[in-house]
């Protein structure tokens, strides 16, 4: 049985500099479709999130677009998404994309990327939820991330006990697989728990 049925990805509503991380984002929307898995993302049509949801689209895959209604011109809402959710504002957003995702993707961004991954974090830590959450680390991207979290930890600010838990791959082929496995692993009884009811 699947357990990952969508997936949120946060990601750059800009480009980037590296091709790379265009390359990325085209490549797991095509991963994505291929796996019928769904898309849930910001609902913007610019940077990687415009070509991650694109190129879903493209492979015949399904796309959820959730954006504030402030943003709706800003980030040139995807009209062509299947489902598009327009919410009153950001704190409705973040609340629907976690309720409709079955796990979390980063790919590189900015801060609102960043806001978005370290909230699922925090979340995780407060055992708020068991749902995978990734660091696609594309080209070392995240590097300097990963290196922050090891410095709070090696200084007593992220301790045994209230661990983080994240999966780290530089490997696009790797993100479906490596959250599936890591749901598969999650205790039954968390699957079976109404998650959502416990923010
Ligand atoms: P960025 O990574 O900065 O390019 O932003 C990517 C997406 O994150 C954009 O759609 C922003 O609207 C969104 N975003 C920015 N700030 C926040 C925030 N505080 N919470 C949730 N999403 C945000």
């Amino acid at each position: 049985m699947t357990l990952i049925r969508n997936v949120c990805v946060y990601c750059g509503a800009s480009a980037g500099t590296e091709p790379e991380f265009l390359r990325a984002a085209v490549r797991f929307g095509e991963l994505l479709a291929a796996a019928r898995v769904g898309l849930v993302y910001g609902g913007g049509n610019g940077g990687l999130m415009g070509a991650v949801a694109q190129s879903v689209l493209t492979h015949g895959g399904h796309v959820t677009g959730i954006i504030p209604d402030f943003l709706v011109e800003r980030e040139h809402m995807l009209e062509a998404a299947q489902e598009l959710v327009v919410v009153p504002d950001m704190h409705a957003r973040k609340r629907l994309m976690f309720e409709r995702s079955d796990a979390f993707v980063a790919l590189p961004g900015g801060v609102g990327t960043l806001e978005e991954l370290v909230e699922q974090l925090t979340w995780v830590q407060l055992d708020r939820h068991e749902k995978p959450v990734l660091i696609a680390d594309i080209a070392g991207f995240w590097r300097p991330l990963l290196s922050l979290l090891a410095h709070m930890r090696q200084f007593g600010f992220i301790r045994a006990g209230s661990e983080i838990r994240y999966l780290v791959t530089e490997a696009v082929e790797d993100i479906l697989p490596m959250l599936e496995n890591a749901a598969k692993a999650a205790p039954l009884a968390a699957r079976r728990r109404p998650l959502d009811a416990r923010l």
